[in-house]
C-alpha cells in the first residue's frame, strides 16, 4: 500500500507550498502521487487535486446557510465532507496500486483538523488501511525563540500521542533561517536550557521543567529541514518518509 502523507502545521507554516514542492518532486521522478486537499477555504490551489473539498462543499455558502464565522464554516464544511468520506476511500483504493504516495493537505488553521471529530475520522480510516505519517510542518523563521519553540513542540507532541502515528518534524522555510539552532536544542538539552535562560518572558521556569517532559518526545521522532520555496531537503524528507513507513508496519 501506498504510504500516506498528512500534512499538519499552524497557519502559514507552509503546508500547501510544501504540498506543492513534494507532489512536483514526485512527478520529476515519474512516481506521481494521489493529492488530496481538505482545505475548503484555500483560494487558489498551487497543484492539481484528485479529491479536492471545495468540489463538494462551498464553504462561503456554508457560514451564510449556517450562520457561521469563517472557521465554523470551514470546521462544518469539512464536517460535511467527512459524511461522505467512505466515498473518498473507494476512489483512493481504485487508483492505490498506481500510486507511489497519497498526500494530504490540511485546512489552514491547525486545531480545525487535529481538534475535531472529521480530523480524527479522516485519520483514523485512513491509518487504518495505509500506512500513514505525520509531517507536522514548523515556520521555522517564527520559532527561534525558545518561547515559541517549546509551544510548537509541546503542540506537535499532543498530535503525536493524540495519533498514534510516525511523526516528522519538518523545519520548513530554511532558505530563510537554518534548523540547526533546533536540532541542537533537540540533541543537546543544556543548550535549550542555556537559550531558556536568556529568555526573560514570565513563563521561563515554567518551561524549564517542561523541557523535561521534551525529552521524552524527541527520541520518538524524524527531524528534517527542508525548503518549500528551493526544494532543499525535499531528498531527505523522503527518506524519513520510506523509515516512518516501517515504523508504521511496526
Ligand atoms: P499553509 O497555511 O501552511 O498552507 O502555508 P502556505 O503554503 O500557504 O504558505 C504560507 C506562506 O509561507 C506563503 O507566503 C509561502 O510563500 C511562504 N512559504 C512557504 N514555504 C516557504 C519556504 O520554504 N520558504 C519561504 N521563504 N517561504 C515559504
Ligand atoms: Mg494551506
Amino acid at each position: 500500500q501506498p504510504p500516506v502523507i498528512l500534512c499538519i502545521g499552524m497557519a502559514g507554516s507552509g503546508k500547501t507550498t510544501f504540498m506543492q514542492r513534494i507532489n512536483a518532486h514526485l512527478h520529476a521522478k515519474k512516481t506521481p502521487p494521489y493529492v488530496v486537499n481538505l482545505d475548503p477555504a484555500v483560494g487558489n490551489l498551487p497543484f492539481t487535486a484528485n479529491i479536492d473539498v471545495r468540489d463538494t462543499v462551498n464553504y462561503k455558502e456554508v457560514m451564510k446557510q449556517y450562520n457561521l464565522g469563517p472557521n465554523g464554516g470551514i470546521l462544518t464544511s469539512l464536517n460535511l465532507f467527512t459524511t461522505k468520506f467512505d466515498q473518498v476511500l473507494d476512489l483512493i483504493a481504485k487508483r492505490a496500486d498506481s500510486v507511489s504516495h497519497i498526500l494530504v493537505d490540511t485546512p489552514g488553521q491547525i486545531e480545525i483538523f487535529t481538534w475535531s471529530a472529521s480530523g480524527s475520522i479522516i485519520t483514523d480510516t485512513l491509518a487504518s488501511t495505509y500506512p500513514t505519517v505525520i509531517a507536522y510542518i514548523i515556520d521555522t523563521p517564527r520559532t527561534t525563540a525558545p518561547a515559541t519553540f517549546m509551544s510548537n513542540m509541546l503542540y506537535a507532541c499532543s498530535i503525536l500521542y493524540k495519533t498514534k502515528l510516525p511523526f516528522i518534524l519538518v523545519f520548513n522555510k530554511t532558505d530563510v533561517v537554518s534548523h540547526e539552532f533546533a536540532v541542537e536544542w533537540m540533541t543537546d538539552f543544556e543548550k535549550f536550557q542555556e537559550a531558556l535562560s536568556h529568555d526573560t518572558t514570565y513563563m521561563s521556569s515554567l518551561m524549564n521543567s517542561m523541557s523535561l517532559v521534551l525529552d521524552e518526545f524527541y527520541s520518538h521522532l524524524k527531524v528534517v529541514g527542508v525548503s518549500a520555496v528551493t526544494g532543499n531537503g525535499v531528498e531527505d524528507f523522503f527518506a524519513a518518509v520510506d523509515e516512518a513507513a516501517v515504523e508504521y508496519e511496526r
